[in-house]
């Protein structure tokens, strides 16, 4: 079974890579690379994949989930301007993309319970576009990393 939580955080950000000139940052980034940068409503989607507990009926305590994203996502993200005040964004371009591998990362070690797994982490960064990052990818990248270390 899955289970979705909903997080909403407001953040600014500027999408450049310094080594690179503006109008390079401008051609690649578009007005995302508007150096004074600008913000975002962002709406995280967490999903869990677990089996219900037999007593309560549910996979998961949700205010543990709730308080979770508040803790790693929402309190240090909301109301920041991401390149300057939340690492790694200092020398990671917050791309909608980085900012939700950045989520799992930080979610990922707090949902290592037996009973359940963190399975999505999508984040809307407009209504229109959002990004995903998926267990089963992770999974087939740390397969490819061991073929090719092999
Ligand atoms: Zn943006």
């Amino acid at each position: 079974m899955f289970v979705t939580r909903k997080a909403e955080f407001s953040a600014s950000h500027v999408c450049r890579v310094p080594e690179l000139s503006d109008a390079e940052n401008r051609e690649l980034y578009g007005e995302e690379a508007n150096p004074n940068g600008h913000g975002h409503n962002y709406v995280l989607e967490v999903t869990l994949e677990g089996e219900p507990d037999p007593v309560t009926g549910m996979v998961l305590d949700l205010k543990r989930v709730k308080e979770i994203l508040e803790e790693e996502v929402v309190e240090p993200m909301d109301h920041r301007f991401l390149n300057y005040e939340v690492t790694p964004f200092d020398r990671v371009v917050p791309t909608a993309a980085n900012i939700a591998r950045e989520i799992w990362r930080r979610l990922e070690k707090r949902f290592d319970d037996p009973q359940f797994r963190l399975e999505r982490v999508r984040l809307y960064e407009t209504s229109d576009l959002y990004v995903d990052v998926l267990a089963e990818d992770l999974a087939e990248k740390a397969a490819l990393g061991e073929e090719l270390a092999a």
